[in-house]
């Protein structure tokens, strides 16, 4: 059995200790707050007791997934793992900080991956004595739900690595597609600018928020709109991509739309503060 310690236990590194324990990995799950490892191992006890009631998963399954995770409070458990999965908060300093430290911890086959979203991977792979080692491995949220993982090769990512992420990613059940080191990867750099421009639309007054979020669901088979997208993402994740792509690029089309930085100073986020495009009741 192979072991995967991840780094940071909030909405992603909750998903991914869930998939990885159901798919058979042992687990330990780290975080600096105590509550955070408290509150995910009840989500994730709740979303396999779900499974459970809907027939997906025995009651034999969800107690022995529930047994191959472990909480900790110490970075000990990394000195033991294959694979090590940083999905700590999006912050650089953080994360250049903490790859130094667990590539002075981790064996030296173990593979280092980032979970980052937008921080660059050949960046952080330079804080470490051993870059070729480090790769990304971006999850979609939520975890147990989204098929795909982007992963992610910075300049010095060896092919021995890339391999090795790329057996785990399938032994997830998930499926990989390799991308380069580039500002928003694939995914974020071409959905993130269609929301933008959805709300250069929208301030344009080309149409209602109504009208584009139908436009597109009808006429691109879309299953959600962008705006409502948007609110369901939070619109300062949303603002901050395009940021990193405007800066990574310097290429104008990626300007985000001032409505969307107005919104944002605002404070209407979307769904997470009950108002963004749409207004949500509590
Ligand atoms: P989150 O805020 O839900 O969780 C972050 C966790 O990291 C918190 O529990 C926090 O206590 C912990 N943490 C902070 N500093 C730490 C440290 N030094 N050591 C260990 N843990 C620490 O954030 P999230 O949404 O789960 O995002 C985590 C990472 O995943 C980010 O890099 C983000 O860009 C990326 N990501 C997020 C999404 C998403 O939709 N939320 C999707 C893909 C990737």
């Amino acid at each position: 059995m192979q072991t995967i310690f991840i780094v940071g236990a909030g909405t992603m590194g909750s998903g991914i200790a869930q998939v990885a324990a159901q798919s058979g990995f042992s687990v330990q799950l780290f975080d600096i707050a105590a509550q955070q490892l408290e509150r995910a191992r009840a989500t994730i006890s709740g979303n396999l007791d779900r499974l459970v009631k809907k027939e997906k998963l025995t009651a034999a399954d969800r107690d022995a997934a529930l047994a191959r995770i472990e909480t900790v409070t110490q970075l000990d458990g990394v000195a033991a793992a294959d694979l090590v999965i940083e999905a700590a908060s999006e912050n650089e300093a953080l994360k250049l900080e903490l790859f130094a430290k667990l590539d002075a911890l981790a064996k030296p086959e173990a593979i280092l991956a980032s979970n980052t979203s937008s921080i660059s991977i050949t960046k952080i792979a330079a804080a470490t004595k051993h870059p070729s080692r480090v790769i990304g491995m971006h999850f979609f949220n939520p975890v147990p739900v989204m098929a795909l993982i982007e992963l992610i090769r910075g300049l010095q990512t060896s092919d021995e690595t890339y391999q090795k992420a790329e057996a785990i990613a399938k032994a997830l059940g998930k499926t990989p597609v390799a991308v380069k080191n580039s500002p928003g990867f694939v995914v974020n750099r071409l959905l993130c600018p269609m929301i933008n421009e959805a709300i250069f639309a929208l301030q344009e007054g080309l149409a209602s928020a109504e009208g584009i979020d139908e436009a597109m669901k009808l006429g691109c088979n879309h299953p959600i709109g962008p705006l409502a997208l948007a609110d369901l993402i939070g619109l300062d994740v949303e603002l901050a991509v395009m940021q990193v792509l405007y800066e990574g690029f310097k290429d104008p089309k990626f300007r985000p739309a001032p409505l969307l930085v107005e919104m944002v100073e605002a404070g209407k986020l979307g769904r997470k503060t009950g108002e963004g495009f749409y207004r949500y009741d509590k």
